[in-house]
């Protein structure tokens, strides 16, 4: 089947399995960036509780900006990779005050997307991922971020061979306004049925369009 189609197919048939799924607005740009970096590479759980703590701590962006940086350091320890995060995090918030005179991302909201995404991928340490997720998530517009369930569901699918880079694969095929539907069905497949190891297959809504050799993992 053409890729494209196949996505679309997919698109349907997981929204019968799971249920249609909204966008609504996620509320702050800055804070969506930066939970998202303490994100990658760790659970949500870890996320979260990291991303509280920063908050408890500092209530202002400003503070996390002048607080030592040691002390960012430890307040998400929780997340891991915790220097790497916190340097990354002073970086972005540094240059965002620089340049815009505020710790604030609305002006993004006024860009045209495709110029609001060039923008937070010259931000350090941003990637494809992590910009897609704010655009997706914080500004409803058309960006398809991969995860590394969707790699692996696609990959099994047939949607996408394993090289270069999968947003550069996948965000063509996907219908148009069906992106964050699609990504948020696409993880939970990955969480619930197509997990990485023991995929069961014969209770997957898209067996009969999947070329990967079947599995019946334990319950
Ligand atoms: S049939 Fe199996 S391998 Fe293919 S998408 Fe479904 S769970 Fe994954």
């Amino acid at each position: 089947m053409d890729p494209a189609k196949k996505i679309r197919e997919i698109a349907e048939r997981l929204r019968r399995h799971f249920g249609p799924i909204r966008w609504r607005p996620r509320g702050d740009l800055l804070s969506l960036l930066v939970g998202t970096i303490l994100s990658q590479n760790t659970s949500d759980i870890n996320r979260d509780r990291a991303f509280a703590a920063l908050k408890e701590r500092f209530p202002t962006w400003e503070e996390v900006l002048n607080a030592p940086l040691e002390e960012v350091e430890r307040t998400i320890r929780g997340a891991g990779l915790y220097r790497q995060r916190a340097k990354r995090i002073r970086e972005i918030l540094h240059r965002i005050k620089e340049e815009r005179g505020e710790l604030s991302l609305d002006f993004l909201r006024d860009l045209p997307p495709e110029e609001a995404h060039k923008w937070l991928l010259s931000l350090p340490g941003v990637g494809r991922k992590t910009a897609a997720i704010v655009m997706l998530f914080g500004l409803g517009a058309p960006y398809f971020p991969v995860d590394t369930h969707i790699k692996r569901v696609t990959r099994r699918l047939g949607l996408w061979d394993g090289r270069g880079d999968p947003h550069d694969a996948l965000a063509p095929l996907v219908p148009r306004g069906r992106e964050y539907e699609l990504h948020l069905h696409l993880i939970r497949l990955g969480r619930e049925i197509c997990r990485p190891r023991g995929p069961r297959c014969r209770e997957c809504p898209l067996k009969d369009l999947c070329p990967f050799p079947r599995g019946d993992g334990p319950a």
